[in-house]
Order: structure tokens, then C-alpha cells, then sequence
């Protein structure tokens, strides 16, 4: 199992899709914790996106990638749009030079993803934020990979670790970000970072289970 260039592209239209309409999911869970506009950014980010994605449906994986984290840096805006264009534009140099994509090309696109919003943002794990979806998703998806499992398998083991993630972010109190302001009040609230996280690992993972 690998991922081709047509379910690559399907993937990247339907998380934006899905970001869209979790517009005002994101919005709430950043009312309880922050500033409502969580679901208002990501939705103008990949609005943007979108459209750009078509003007270059034709390029590269990289070029595609690349140009999904420019939009989403000059559109998203708050904490969330340099992190997030970092994220893309570290999986945009993972994979250069690749026609399809692999467990292994996943794992690298992981752990450069990571690398990069840690140095971006210097938060960690456990920080109540995106990260708490994205580290444990990698963590299941390498294991999985590197056990021999299929890609599939792999994709559904980090989605399911990453909804766990998301979900642990609730009862933890927000060290980075605007949740941080309100230090243990942000006890009892998912994060809408690590929830917007989840909606994107997932909607990859459907393309890929299909
Ligand atoms: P803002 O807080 O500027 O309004 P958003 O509401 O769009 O930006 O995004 C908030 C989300 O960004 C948080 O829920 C959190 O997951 C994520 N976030 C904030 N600061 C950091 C950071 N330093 N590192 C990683 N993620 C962060
Ligand atoms: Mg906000
Ligand atoms: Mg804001």
C-alpha cells in the first residue's frame, strides 16, 4: 500500500474540506479557551488553499506542499498560521523528489513536521497543543511501520492515537499559547489546536483506508 499522486491530492482536498466544516467546532472549543477564532483562521487558511492547490494540481508533491504552507503563513494569522505553514513547508522538504509516498516517507514527513513547530513555537508535548495529537499519531504510525505493518494499519493506529491525544489535552493546563493566560482554568477544555490536528490526520487516514 502507498499513496499516489491522485489520493494525495484527494487527501489534501478533503482535510481542507473538513477543516471548513469544522469551522464552528473550532471556534467554540477556542471560545472555552482562548479567542473564538480558531475555526475562522483555519477555514480562511484553507479557503486560500484550496484554490491555490488547483493552480498546481499538475506539480510535484513538494511544490504542491510548499505552496499550501505559503498560504496558510500569509492567510491563517494568530499562533496557529506560522505554525501550521511551518508544519506544511517541513513536509514539503521531506518529500522532493518522491512520486509516491511510503511508510517510511511518512515517518519523515512526521518527524520533520514535528521538529519544526517545536522550534517554531518551543513547545512540547504535554503543553496543551497541537503537538499532543502529533506526537503520539507518529509515535503509533513508526511502531506500526517499522513492526512490518501495512500503511493502512499504520494510518489507522495514528489517527486513533492522535483522538486519544486530543482528547488527553482536556484534563492538562496549557503551558504555550493564549490558554496558557489562563493557566489551571484551561483544565476541562479540549485544545482547538489539537483537535484541528486530529480533523487533519483523519481525513488523510480516510483517503488512505479507502
Ligand atoms: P491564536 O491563539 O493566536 O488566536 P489560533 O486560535 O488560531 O491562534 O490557534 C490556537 C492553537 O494554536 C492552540 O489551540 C494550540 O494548539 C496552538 N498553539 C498555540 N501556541 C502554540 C505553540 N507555541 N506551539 C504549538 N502549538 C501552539
Ligand atoms: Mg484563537
Ligand atoms: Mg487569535
Amino acid at each position: 500500500m502507498l499513496m499516489n499522486k491522485e489520493m494525495f491530492l484527494k487527501a489534501l482536498e478533503l482535510l481542507s474540506d473538513r477543516i471548513i466544516d469544522s469551522k464552528e467546532l473550532l471556534n467554540d472549543l477556542d471560545t472555552q479557551i482562548g479567542d473564538s477564532d480558531h475555526g475562522s483562521n483555519m477555514t480562511r487558511g484553507f479557503t486560500e488553499a484550496k484554490k491555490k492547490i488547483d493552480m498546481v494540481k499538475d506539480k510535484d508533491f513538494s511544490t504542491i506542499l510548499k505552496t499550501i504552507a505559503m498560504t496558510l503563513i500569509s492567510t491563517v494569522g494568530g499562533a496557529s498560521g506560522p505554525l501550521y505553514g511551518t508544519a506544511f513547508l517541513k513536509a514539503s522538504m521531506s518529500v522532493k523528489d518522491r512520486e509516491v509516498l511510503v511508510g517510511e516517507d511518512f515517518i519523515k514527513i512526521h518527524e520533520n513536521v514535528i521538529s519544526g513547530i517545536k522550534q517554531r513555537g518551543h513547545a512540547e508535548r504535554g503543553h496543551k497543543t497541537m503537538l499532543d495529537a502529533i506526537i503520539p499519531a507518529y509515535e503509533a504510525f513508526k511502531e506500526s511501520i517499522e513492526a512490518g505493518e501495512d500503511l493502512k494499519i499504520a494510518s489507522q493506529k495514528a489517527t486513533d492515537a492522535a483522538k486519544e491525544g486530543m482528547e488527553y489535552t482536556k484534563g492538562i493546563k496549557a503551558i504555550k499559547g493564549r490558554a496558557s493566560f489562563l493557566g489551571d482554568r484551561s483544565i476541562g477544555h479540549v485544545d482547538p489546536g489539537a483537535t484541528s490536528s486530529f480533523i487533519i490526520i483523519n481525513a488523510i487516514n480516510d483517503v488512505i483506508k479507502e
